[in-house]
């Protein structure tokens, strides 16, 4: 599924993650880690090193060929995980901002970071929400889906779920990584989203950000729904920026939130 595009370790860091977190870095396919899902805390420090890496891995193409790439930022093992997906609603990419400076900040020791700026760079490029297909990316997914509206309506849930490209890169990403936490950004709601995952998670980052928290209607095929049903053991939850372009500071109280999240 994942080609690999480019390697680029950069350091050692101490890696004060380990015991039941661990992971043998000898054992773990170069592209496919694996990584446990039982916990969604960090376990405490046995000296042990990993080297604290940057990896960026081409997933694959949306439906008019562009591409989707995911880096991998932070301890190769022994650290809690963190997918961020920047965009899926593509009249919605804000985000992309705070996922860009994810990767341009120092590499966390603390954490593994997968950055996912654009899961629908043809919706981003056109300024819509559905992906080139007019499929709403997140009613594609597949738990409780089911058929909404056609193609040309603003929410249309595909012919089946998991029929577009980009949801099926995401979906196979996360079942790869079974990422501790996830966070899907969109917009404009100005609100952090009890999305069904840990709420003490979703509870810090909307402290964390000054945010709003309250729970927004559960949409069947979305992908929260989807990975809090699956990986029960994790926490997927929507954090909706507000309406327009984040400032610098805007950015970075975002991403420095998904820094602290998980210490
Ligand atoms: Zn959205």
């Amino acid at each position: 599924m994942a080609i690999l595009i480019a390697v680029l370790v950069v350091g050692t860091g101490s890696a004060v993650l380990a015991g039941s977190l661990d992971r043998d870095p000898a054992a773990r396919p170069a592209l496919s880690p694996a990584v446990p899902s039982t916990t969604t805390s960090p376990v405490p420090a046995r000296s042990h090193a990993a080297a604290v890496i940057r990896k960026k891995t081409r997933l694959g193409h949306s439906v008019k060929d562009r591409p989707i790439a995911v880096t991998e930022v932070g301890p190769s093992s022994g650290a809690p995980t963190l997918l961020v997906v920047g965009c899926i609603h593509g009249n919605e990419p804000a985000g992309i901002a705070v996922a860009r400076d994810l990767l341009s900040d120092p590499l966390p020791q603390h954490v593994t970071l997968w950055v996912l700026p654009d899961l629908n760079p043809d919706g981003v490029a056109a300024d819509t929400r559905p992906n080139a297909h007019g499929v709403d990316l997140n009613r594609n997914f597949p738990f409780r889906w089911r058929r909404i509206g056609h193609r040309g309506d603003t929410i249309y849930s595909g012919p089946r779920a998991l029929s577009e490209p980009e949801s099926r890169i995401a979906h196979a990403l996360i079942l790869q990584i079974k990422p501790h936490v996830t966070i899907w950004f969109h917009q404009s709601d100005n609100v952090v989203d009890e999305s069904g995952g840990t709420l003490a998670i979703e509870r810090r980052y909307a402290r964390l950000t000054h945010m709003r928290l309250a729970r927004l209607p559960r949409y069947p095929g979305s992908a929260t729904g989807w990975q809090n049903h699956a990986l029960p053991a994790t926490t997927a939850f929507v954090v909706e920026l507000p309406q327009g372009p984040l400032n610098a500071r805007g950015v970075e109280r975002f991403s420095d939130a998904i820094l602290r999240l998980l210490r």
